[in-house]
């Protein structure tokens, strides 16, 4: 999916909501709503089916579309006007094709658009994990959570899935575009140690795909728990380890000296 213009108001302060989410500083900064990360999150056999093995639609868009879910649905109970006219902004900032129809009554009015509201959800729940995606010190807090959600499922229950007790099953195929999502991510570089791993300066560094959290841990294989580190980084990470990579910044570097030389009058 191509964004073609900046991110939307409700992407930037739902990134915020649900950084707060994972932090648990939700509570103190927007009050609380009583929904935990794991009644967001939901366990069920659908979790399962996106934490095997990794596609394109991960459990951090799971979890932001079941957030943005319920407050829209709070919001549709307790308002009429505003949340017809914010609902409607929504659906034409994110260009949902809706139908003009008369509806029988205001409650059905509303009923309608809400249902018209899942695309443009959809759509803010991926520009909140493109906008998360690159903190890695987020995705494995988020995948500490995730661990501490499913560590009471049971093999028998999700044989499919589980190993054992809260224990994924484990799948290492690495569909190109997550290899190629991952290297972006890092820039081209080993999460860890910063080596480049493009193979220009140094071919026998082969990135390997590292699961944030191991599964022994409790990791899934969700593209949110996953990184690209060196060979010998992966090697001295060991299974048992839920270290994650630094934050990779541009190659964009700045003098404190000239900054101070500005003045602000
Ligand atoms: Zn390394």
């Amino acid at each position: 999916m191509a964004f073609t213009q900046p991110h939307s108001n409700e992407a930037l302060s739902t990134a915020d909501a649900i950084r707060c989410r994972i932090t648990g500083a939700y509570d103190e900064k927007y009050g609380p709503d009583g929904y935990y990360f794991e009644d967001l999150l939901g366990v069920d056999r659908d979790l399962f089916e996106i934490a095997y093995k990794p596609g394109k639609w991960t459990l951090l868009h799971r979890f932001t579309l079941s957030h943005l879910w319920e407050q829209w649905n709070y919001y549709r109970k307790k308002s009429d006007e505003e949340f017809i006219k914010d609902a409607y902004r929504l659906i034409f900032h994110y260009r949902t094709p809706v139908s003009i129809r008369a509806h029988p009554d205001l409650s059905a009015h509303k009923d309608y658009l809400f249902e018209q509201l899942l695309q443009p959800m959809k759509q803010i729940a991926h520009e909140v994990f493109c906008i998360l995606f690159s903190d890695k010190e987020l995705m494995r807090a988020f995948s500490i959570k995730v661990s501490e959600a499913i560590a009471d499922a049971c093999p028998s229950e999700y044989p499919d899935y589980l190993e054992a007790t809260g224990i994924m099953k484990r799948a290492s195929f690495w569909p190109t575009w997550l290899r190629e999502a991952l290297f972006y991510r890092e820039n081209g570089r080993c999460a860890k140690c910063s080596s480049s791993l493009t193979g220009v300066f140094d071919s026998t560094l082969k990135p390997q795909v590292d699961h944030i959290v191991p599964i022994s841990n409790g990791g899934t294989t969700d593209p949110t728990n996953l990184q690209y580190l060196c060979e010998p980084c992966n090697k001295k990470k060991g299974n048992r380890s839920n270290e994650a990579g630094g934050f990779i910044y541009v190659p964009w570097e700045y003098s404190h000296s000239k900054l101070s030389r500005i003045r602000i009058d």
